[in-house]
């Protein structure tokens, strides 16, 4: 088919990027065409329309104006799609025919720079596979943020992958890594799958990737014990590069990161602790960090995020930032100045990328450079403080006092957000400018001049001078004094109540005026390129006081939080034992009314290896234990914690079994999600983890439930030896206390008549009974129902003190001196002998069956 040459332009370069919409600049307008056009007006809910293609007919279009198109093309990439934004390469006053277009960078859910969430990495992630092991790297271009790991075992890695919560994934094109992908969407269903060319991953074009983008940083980077870390970190750059096709200066540093440094917390217990997002509705109300974030900069929120989910393990880092916050707590005045300052401090981070990007505008120079002049003020806050981590933290605060002069000398106070707009540049940085704008300034003063003296030499009262894009300079004469225009005016345009007129004079004085205009904008722009550039030149000590003044948000909010809410510094240590007096849930306080949250102690790893929770149903058994999980972990953080006293001996790992998994979308039954998630916790658990299981085996019958709640319970201590908190309905595992380190614990409640009140402490103890009832009335059930339930609940507690027989159905006179006197049938003395335990569920079914065939 025959095409315009526009759209066989179009064509060809839209063969190469197959996988993306393609926004091709025309005019004002960046357009789709074909299938784009389809998708993006179907999904901008813009107009679509046609455009004559040549001989092949109309093609379906849409557009988007460009100076817009950084929020349509955000929205496409919320949704999943790539574009690929093809520009004009030459000015179009040079082209010999069709103007030159390229591709001048694709943008990703990885790598999108605009609009994004502020307090959250936006990450691309790159992951090779060998056997079983696999090399993951992580970047947020829009921070400069690279990290690189190696990581043993499918689970473990996507784990890693649903902590980060990358937007792209990003592996080498090969049919192998298809079932990988296919994991990956299904556990972690909003981030996009990318393929990129095999070779971009093999060691020696990987290694070269790695080179070029770190000099001689990668030599120190201690990459090259790590094989697989550097197959995907050097495939991701050679992406970025593509993709990105200009300077990534951002990414200057690799951070090698491994398991062994953090408290291990995989995918289900992150989410069940709510740490950063809720259960109910994923969003940050009701999690701990929504309790903990007094962060005033993005860049403390997004670090504050990153270190909840990565509790230390090592004391003495510990003990640091313990130290750092305690010293905070101890001086309010601190605290506010510290707050005060860092409120006024930009996105430092992300502004910095934008600048080595070359997208940063004059306003963004100018935040950067009100940020950085707050520094020195941070500093000295931070000098006057005894904590080694402040210490070294203020050692990190390099306040870039060059870059702030440069910026204070060449950036006007007031400039205009784009670049080619001119009145960027400070009066006295450029001579050049200076003059320039002198010259316009006294070309407008000329004109005034011209003005008063055109009047007097024609008489011509009313005469002005003007100005239109058409014509340029005008004087401008009404009807009525038409016959007072002298001979040298040359007529320009007519209108119904006036005529205009040029002189030479005029129009030599607009050269001069427009002349000095028009190179005064390109002398801004380029000196605003050239000062932008310097700058970046500088984003690797950006980046670094960015880092500082995020810690000092990060320990900040820690102390905030911990005044605000009244928390204690626990003693941590190597020890086995947690020991917590009083302790309270931080985030379930904070819902209910001041004093109404009951505190409760903790003593796990000493005699008592695990505790055996009963309760009733809202008893508050799965707040208790939650609780405890969050004061291990915000100790590990470096937090305060809610309660008198709290004494910790580090846990490696985290586990919880917590009631009904919403995996269930990915196609497993309640009961297969529970017991694979048992199936983790025993293969993985150490000595020094802590686990948290609730009501592990309600997912199946009772009998099926207690059996194996009870192996459980048995494996844990015997094999395992893990510190754990052990809820259960079923009172027949109170017995297991006989085991060594096994002591039953319950919440305490009272009874007053027919109801059952709540008291909230946990005492040693067992439960000897549910209260289902009561708390079924507590929730509001019906009368009957609930008159109905007492009587059958007692008449199976009968049965169960010896006698056999089965709760009678409502509709038959249901007393019990008549029940005796039925003759016995031989089949109820068969189901009295059986040995439920000893049965499966086959051989009961076979029984019944049998039964069924005798009658
Ligand atoms: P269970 O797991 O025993 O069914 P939950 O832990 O879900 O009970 O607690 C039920 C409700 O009781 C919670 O929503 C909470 O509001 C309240 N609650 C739990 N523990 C306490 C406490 N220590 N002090 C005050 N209220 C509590």
């Amino acid at each position: 088919m025959s095409y315009t040459p526009m759209l066989k332009q179009y064509l060809q370069i839209k063969q190469n990027y197959q996988d993306a919409i393609l926004f091709f600049r025309l005019g004002d307008f960046y357009e789709m065409f074909f299938d784009d056009a389809l998708i993006a007006s179907r999904e901008l809910e813009i107009t679509l329309t046609g455009r004559d293609a040549g001989a092949a007919g109309r093609v379906p279009m849409c557009g988007v104006p460009y100076h817009a198109a950084d929020t349509y093309i955000a929205r496409l990439i919320e949704r999943g799609y790539k574009v690929a934004i093809c520009d004009q390469v030459e000015d179009p006053a040079d082209a010999r025919g069709i103007v030159r277009r390229e591709v001048t960078r694709v943008v990703t859910p990885g790598t999108i720079m605009e609009c994004l969430e502020e307090r959250k990495h936006n990450f691309l992630a790159a992951v090779v596979e060998k056997g079983n092991a696999y090399g993951l790297a992580v970047v947020d271009v829009t921070t400069g943020l690279f990290m690189v790991t190696q990581i043993d075992g499918r689970d473990a890695l996507l784990d890693e992958l649903i902590r980060l919560e990358p937007a792209e994934v990003l592996l080498p094109d090969i049919p192998l890594y298809r079932e990988l992908a296919g994991a990956v969407k299904s556990r972690l269903p909003k981030a996009v799958t990318s393929f990129w060319s095999p070779a971009a991953f093999e060691r020696g074009e990987a290694v070269r990737s790695l080179q070029e983008q770190l000099g001689t940083g990668w030599t120190r980077s201690g990459l090259s014990g790590l094989p697989l870390a550097i197959l995907c970190a050097g495939g991701m750059l050679n992406y970025l590069k593509a993709t990105q096709k200009r300077e990534l200066g951002q990414i200057n540093r690799v951070e090698i990161y491994c398991g062994g440094q953090y408290m291990h917390l995989d995918g289900v217990t992150r989410r069940n602790l709510e740490l950063t997002s809720s259960l109910r509705d994923g969003s940050r109300w009701g999690t701990l960090l929504w309790v903990l974030d007094h962060t005033v900069t993005a860049m403390g929120g997004r670090l504050l995020k990153s270190w909840l989910e990565r509790p230390l393990l090592d004391v003495q880092a510990i003990r640091a930032r313990q130290d750092a916050v305690e010293e905070l707590v101890n001086d309010s005045l601190a605290r506010q100045e510290l707050q005060h300052l860092l409120k006024t401090i930009y996105d430092l981070e992300r502004l910095s990328s934008r600048v080595v990007y070359g997208t940063a505008g004059p306003r963004d120079l100018l935040a950067l450079k009100n940020s950085l002049a707050v520094l020195p003020k941070v500093k000295k806050v931070l000098c006057n403080k005894k904590a080694p981590l402040w210490q070294e933290i203020a050692g990190d605060l390099d306040c870039l006092e060059d870059v702030v002069q440069l910026l204070d000398e060449a950036i006007d106070a007031d400039p205009p957000a784009g670049s080619r707009e001119g009145g960027i540049i400070r009066e006295g940085y450029h001579p050049e400018v200076d003059r320039l704008r002198q010259a316009s300034r006294e070309g407008k003063n000329w004109l005034a001049q011209l003005e008063a003296r055109e009047k007097e030499r024609t008489g011509i009262r009313s005469l002005k001078v003007g100005f239109n894009k058409v014509f340029g300079y005008y004087l401008e004469v009404t009807r009525p004094n038409l016959d007072l225009v002298p001979a040298d005016y040359i007529r320009k345009q007519t209108l119904a109540g006036a005529e205009r007129f040029i002189t030479p004079e005029l129009k030599e004085l607009e050269e001069q005026i427009l002349g000095a205009e028009e190179r005064l904008v390109q002398l801004e722009y380029r000196l605003f390129t050239e000062i932008r550039e310097k700058v970046a030149a500088q984003v690797r000590r950006i980046q670094q006081a960015a880092g500082a003044v995020a810690r000092t948000d990060v320990l900040l909010s820690l102390a905030e939080a911990a005044v605000k809410g009244n928390y204690v510094r626990p003693k941590v240590n190597d020890g086995s034992r947690i020991t917590i007096r009083e302790g309270r849930h931080p985030v379930v306080e904070q819902v209910l009314e001041p004093g109404e949250f009951v505190p409760n102690d903790v003593d796990l790893g000493g005699d008592t290896r695990l505790i055996l929770l009963t309760g009733p149903n809202m008893a508050g058994k799965s707040t208790y234990m939650r609780q405890v999980a969050l004061l291990v972990l915000m100790a590990q953080v470096g937090s305060f914690i809610p309660a008198a006293s709290g004494e910790i001996g580090i846990v490696d790992r985290i586990f919880t079994r917590v009631g009904a998994s919403d995996d269930l979308a990915a196609g497993q039954s309640t009961f297969m999600v529970e017991m694979s998630e048992c199936q983790v916790i025993v293969s993985a658990a150490t000595p020094r983890s802590l686990i948290i299981m609730d009501e592990v085996g309600r997912g199946t019958s009772t009998y099926d439930g207690i059996s194996i709640a009870r192996a459980l319970v048995e494996y844990i201590v015997r094999r395992i030896g893990a510190r754990t908190l052990f809820s259960t309905h079923y009172h027949e595992l109170t017995e297991l206390d006989v085991l060594p380190g096994v002591k039953n614990f319950t919440v305490a409640v009272e009874e007053r008549g027919e109801d059952v009140v709540f008291l909230r402490r946990v005492r040693p103890g067992r439960a000897d009974r549910s209260y289902g009832i009561q708390v079924a009335r507590l929730a509001g059930l019906p009368g009957e129902i609930l008159q109905r339930a007492e009587e059958i609940l007692h008449e199976l507690e009968c049965r169960q003190d010896g006698g056999a027989v089965s709760p009678a159905p409502r509709d038959l006179p249901a007393h019990r001196e008549e029940k005796t006197a039925v003759p016995k049938h031989p089949i109820l003395d068969e189901l009295v002998k059986l040995d439920l335990w000893q049965m499966t569920p086959l051989e009961a079914l076979n029984t019944l069956a049998a039964w069924q065939r005798s009658l």
